[in-house]
């Protein structure tokens, strides 16, 4: 994914040696076509596993868990942070720590949409120390699911996110992938 890779490069914003303002492409501001191109690259990495349906975590995972979505042509969910007027009460709730937010809030998903005989892709815009991630797979857990993998578009490498995901067995893969973010220089990994 070189042309992401450049779009980093070009529009990423290094505000800490821990955190990477990705706003202009991934947090705030989306650009479909380039959007499309990760769905397409998810898909292709994770065909042929019989995936029923691709799972996220709102807000920015959305736009390219519905991009690999709409490639597999199945159901994408995503898991809601807030309780509405309209959210099922049988739902599976996750309380899990934010890492942009500093605060602590609860993920949902209604067991309507998730049943034991799905396989499940997870997709996420950023894994860091992986906190989100894990309390959807405790959803997925819960629910009976068989977890297919997960793909991120960016995995910060030098946070233990991934590499605890995949101690525990499960198939993660990254579109790009950042080494570190000192002196405010973005090192890829490759
Ligand atoms: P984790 O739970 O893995 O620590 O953090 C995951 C979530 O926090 C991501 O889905 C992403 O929205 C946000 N996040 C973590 N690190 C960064 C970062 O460096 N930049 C941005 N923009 N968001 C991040």
């Amino acid at each position: 994914m070189d042309r992401l890779k450049q779009k980093i490069r070009e529009h990423g914003i290094v505000l800490s040696d821990q955190v990477l303002k990705l706003d202009a492409l991934l947090n705030h501001q989306v650009e479909p076509s380039l959007i499309m191109e990760m769905g397409q690259e998810f898909a292709r990495r994770f065909q042929g596993e019989s995936i029923t349906k691709v799972i996220t975590v709102e807000t920015s995972g959305i736009p390219v868990a519905f991009a690999t979505a709409y490639h597999f042509d199945i159901p994408m969910v995503f898991a809601r942070r807030k309780k509405t007027l309209t959210t099922d009460a049988d739902s599976y709730i996750e309380r899990v720590p934010s890492f942009t937010k500093g605060i602590v809030t609860d993920i949902m998903i209604s067991k309507s949409f998730l049943a034991p005989e799905d396989r499940l892709l997870f997709i996420d815009d950023i894994i860091a120390n992986g906190d989100a991630a894990r309390g959807l797979l405790r959803i997925i857990d819960q629910a009976g699911c068989e977890l297919v993998g997960m793909g991120v578009v960016v995995e910060k490498s030098f946070q233990k996110g991934a590499q605890t995901i995949r101690e525990q067995g499960i198939r993660m893969e990254s579109l790009v992938s950042i080494a570190g973010l000192e002196d405010g220089v973005i090192q890829f990994d490759s």
